[in-house]
């Protein structure tokens, strides 16, 4: 019987041979050679750290100006965002310059509802800093032992972004996505055991501090022969966000009472009932199911506002990578001239209000009125100019299922 000339095992259910000249291999020892591949590489990139990140400091205008840019409104957040990056590089230079003056990291929070920019504020910052930048998904974490991923994961991504350089991850940004998704889910935390909120806060919150954490470099299960590598997240920028639903009511609770409590006697407090957010506080995250201490290391917190039809106009067109100018690019590549007129426009920004999908939809329905032109055009070469009107909109609109855009 055929055998594998590297481990001896016989061809079985689970082994398949492949055949060479004179020899046999089975899939598990390919796979091994496989990573045993990936390790020798990963360990060359480690003795020879390339110089892809020279962080750049900017000063807050200038990085508020940037993400003036990419992202549409949300003055305050972005200030906020300026001024909590620019400081904290600010520690990082006066940590090489051993000044006396110990300065407290400071991560962040960004509260705000689905699809308002959470994430790309922390992607455009990112990139201006030429600093390494991931996301990470919190609702796929768990705590260790449990099913799901470990916290350190988020830093294999970071390591990888940063092409295994480690001093550069160890100042590259961390966008930990829907944090709300891991709030304690109930009040009394001795209930019931609770691996993939709590748990996982308590695991999170060590990254936060700052500690040397063991990473795998490739991610996926640990295994007991696997090779760390050792990253310190002292100077990591953990930037965490969430659309916290429903935290209104919980703000609105507290104001009541302080209202009621402390003010009884004064004039009426106004508050802008329409947008509670601005009044968001660590009080009010820590009533949501975050724990005291996580909400202790993120200190900084900022929050976004619904985008209104004026703003999802604007993301429509303004920023330098705007939907309608990436698609006007695309037909540009088959020699079509193609625009857009201003119903058109208001039509699209109608469409994603009415279907509840605000700036994550403009994509999709843009592209849907697209997709015909799109397919027949390029073999068209005849056609040079394609305008797109609020009747050629709807009707393209018209003829598919509106829930394939709610996604
Ligand atoms: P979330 O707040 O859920 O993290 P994202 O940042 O992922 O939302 O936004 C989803 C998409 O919507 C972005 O890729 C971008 O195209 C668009 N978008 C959302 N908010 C804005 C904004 N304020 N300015 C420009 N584009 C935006």
């Amino acid at each position: 019987m055929d055998k594998c000339s590297f481990c001896g095992q016989p061809q079985s259910k689970d082994r398949f041979l492949f055949a060479g000249e004179n020899a046999f291999i089975c899939n598990e020892c390919l796979e091994n050679g496989y990573e045993y591949l990936q390790e020798i590489e990963i360990d060359s990139k480690l003795a020879k750290p390339g110089t892809k990140f020279e962080p750049v400091l900017h000063k807050p205008t200038e990085i508020k100006s940037f993400l003036d840019n990419y992202v549409i409104g949300q003055d305050e957040a972005k200030i906020t965002l300026a001024v909590a990056v620019y400081n904290h590089f600010k520690r990082l230079e006066s940590k090489n310059k051993k000044n006396k003056v110990e300065i407290d990291k400071s991560n962040m929070i960004i509260v705000g509802p689905t699809g308002t920019g959470k994430t790309l504020l922390a992607q455009t910052i990112a990139k201006f800093l030429n600093v390494p930048f991931c996301i990470a998904d919190a609702t796929v974490l768990t705590q260790a032992g449990y099913v799901g991923e470990d916290v350190e994961t988020i830093l294999t991504r970071l390591l990888q972004v940063a092409d295994y350089d480690v001093k550069a991850a160890e100042r590259g940004i961390v966008f930990i996505d829907e944090i709300d998704k891991i709030a304690r889910k109930s009040d009394n935390p001795s209930i019931t055991r609770d691996v993939s909120g709590e748990g996982v806060q308590q695991a999170l919150l060590k990254l936060l501090e700052g500690t040397v954490v063991n990473v795998p470099p490739q991610g996926g299960r640990k295994h007991p022969e696997q090779k760390f590598i050792q990253v310190d997240t002292k100077n990591i920028l953990f930037i965490a966000g969430g659309a916290f639903d429903g935290i209104e009511r919980r703000i609105a609770a507290r104001l009541r009472t302080n209202v009621i409590g402390y003010n009884s006697n004064d004039k009426e407090v106004a508050l802008d009932k329409d947008n509670l957010l601005q009044y968001l506080s660590q009080q009010d995250l820590r009533a949501y199911g975050l724990i005291p201490e996580i909400v202790g290391r993120l200190p900084i917190i900022a929050h976004l506002t619904t985008l209104n039809a004026d703003a999802l106009r604007r993301i429509l067109t303004e920023p330098s990578n705007a939907i309608i100018k990436q698609y006007v690019a695309l037909f540009k590549m088959d020699n079509v001239e193609l625009s857009f007129d201003e119903k058109s426009l208001d039509f699209i920004v109608q469409t994603a209000i009415d279907l509840k999908i605000g700036a994550r939809g403009l994509r999709s329905i843009v592209e849907t009125i697209l997709n015909d032109a799109m397919f027949e055009l390029p073999s068209q070469p005849e056609v040079k100019k394609l305008k797109i009107t609020k009747k050629y909109a709807e009707e393209k609109l018209s003829r598919i299922n509106v829930d394939k855009l709610i996604g």
